[in-house]
């Protein structure tokens, strides 16, 4: 019998996307599939979730959810299951999932997702008609609510259950005053250390960590970075009392998606033994950022805009990075004063810097297959795709020595150099010196064909498919559920 599993997240592709997480939960229930787990999938009904599903089948209707009329509607995601809590009270916005049109976060998300953490609960715990699960797996701070109604309010007819939560990324903790706690709907017992109190209000993410079976993050390294302050940002002292319960297991790509050999969105299709292929892809982008064409490397950037990404000392550094004949060309979108200052250095770079502002899946393929080298300096990074997917598409990663990017590419040190094993260029520290030497030391190697060339096939060679990960979470899964 097929271990069946009820997985919770804020985003899933293909319905709705801001982040890395979108792709994990989109491509979770086909990796785990073939290691015996029947997994579904449960949303928010956001306008775009809604419009996909159509109407769907009613499962459940909640005369009032935390205040607003509320249907857990079922369809399906692809070829799996999917749940979908339709509160238009709630969800039907104009806007981001969690912010309004102006960026500003909506302030009932606290009720919002309470609701979704509620329903969540409802089902996991077999609460609604039919639905039998052997484990809950929450996804971030905006999932984790179901944990602790789980635990300290389950539903009538509810039962215990197993459960995992991931950590894609500990910043975001869904941390909101105190005046909410009386109109969670929980008992006074959970308003404790080891409940849903933190830091004299409530912790949703911290709520969800107390109240799981096990915690899990997305890459070894993350795993371990958590438990000190500079990257568990106040939740350290928390995961180092469940330290033995937490496990790293890095993200997969989707190979269905991200191929290319059978991408339809990039120019010509190229593969690990016809990388030659890849030429009219990099003429194709220069093109449309209107980029000068030359023998120099074309750096890429494909980002949310925002001080984790280190988008701030990219800016610092572009001057440097003309100056010794590279040309970058930018997607991304994000905090407003750093897209002005990318504004501010194409303009002074003409032909050598193009930027592109907005969000747009094909052109960041497009980027991945034409690009030489892709920076992403963050300051912290949970595990990281882009890089993924440029490994997998022959772009050479220059990334900083942290998360999952310490994790995922190999530094052409002279060591890896000489083993013939590099994948890519790391960088200790997110500063001006560390990323301008890192790209430095990029455009020599670029300058070496052969060498640049067995960095890309190394890179290409590389399997971050899900099928490693999707074991590693089927055997989590197993090992919980007694
Ligand atoms: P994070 O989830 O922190 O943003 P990841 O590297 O884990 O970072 O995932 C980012 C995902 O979002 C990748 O799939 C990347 O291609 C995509 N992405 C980021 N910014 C853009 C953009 N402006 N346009 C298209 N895709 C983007």
């Amino acid at each position: 019998m097929a271990l069946s599993v009820l997985s919770l997240a804020s985003e899933a592709v293909p319905l709705i996307k801001t982040g890395g997480l979108a792709d994990v939960a989109g491509a979770l229930p086909g990796a785990v599939a073939p290691h015996g787990v029947a997994m579904t999938t449960m949303l928010p009904g956001y306008p775009s979730v809604m419009r996909a599903i159509g109407k769907g089948r009613l499962l459940h209707a909640y005369p009032s959810l935390m205040g607003e009329p509320a249907r857990l509607v079922s369809a399906t995601l692809g070829d799996h299951p999917l749940v979908v809590l339709d509160a238009p009270g709630f969800f039907a916005r104009e806007g981001g999932p969690y912010a309004d049109p102006a960026g500003h976060d909506w302030a009932d998300n606290w009720r919002r997702f309470a609701a979704f953490g509620r329903a969540a609960a409802d089902l996991a715990g077999g609460a609604i008609k039919r639905k039998r699960f052997d484990l809950v797996h929450a996804h971030d701070w905006q999932a984790a609510m179901a944990l602790a109604y789980l635990r300290f309010a389950p539903a009538d007819g509810g039962r215990a259950i197993a459960s995992v939560i991931t950590i894609h990324n500990i910043a975001f903790q869904g941390y909101f005053g105190a005046e909410v706690f009386p109109q969670l709907g929980l008992p006074d017992s959970a308003w404790s250390m080891h409940g849903v109190e933190y830091h004299g209000g409530v912790g949703f993410l911290k709520a969800g960590l107390e109240a799981a079976g096990a915690i899990t993050t997305v890459s070894p390294t993350y795993a371990a970075e958590i438990r000190s302050p500079q990257f568990g940002m106040g939740l350290e002292g928390v995961i180092m009392a469940h330290e033995n319960r937490v496990h790293g297991i890095v993200n997969g790509i989707d190979t269905a998606l991200w191929n290319p050999e059978t991408d339809r969105s990039i120019a010509a299709s190229f593969g690990l033994r016809s990388l030659a292929r890849r030429a009219p892809n990099k003429r194709a982008l220069e093109e449309e950022f209107g980029l000068e064409q030359d023998d120099g490397p074309l750096f890429v950037v494909v980002s949310r805009l925002t001080w984790q990404k280190g988008m701030d000392v990219l800016l610092e550094v572009l001057d440097h990075l003309v100056g010794i004949g590279g040309r970058l060309a930018l997607l991304g979108s994000g905090d407003a004063a750093l897209e002005a200052g990318l504004h501010a250095a194409a303009a002074r770079h003409p032909g050598r810097i193009g930027i592109r502002i907005g969000y747009d899946e094909p052109l960041a393929h497009r980027m991945q297959a034409g690009g030489d080298a892709i920076l992403v300096p963050s300051r912290f990074e949970p595990c990281g795709l882009t890089q993924l997917y440029a490994l997998a598409y022959g772009c050479v990663p220059v990334v900083a020595r942290t998360g999952g990017l310490a994790d995922t590419v190999i530094d052409a040190n002279i060591a890896a150099l000489g083993a013939g094993t590099a994948t890519g260029v790391q960088f200790d520290g997110v500063n001006y010196h560390a990323l301008r030497a890192a790209i430095s030391r990029t455009v020599a190697l670029y300058q070496q064909p052969d060498a640049w060339r067995t960095i890309q096939r190394n890179g290409m060679k590389c399997d971050f498919s899900w099928a490693r990960s999707g074991k590693a979470y089927a055997d989590l899964y197993a090992s919980l559920v007694t």
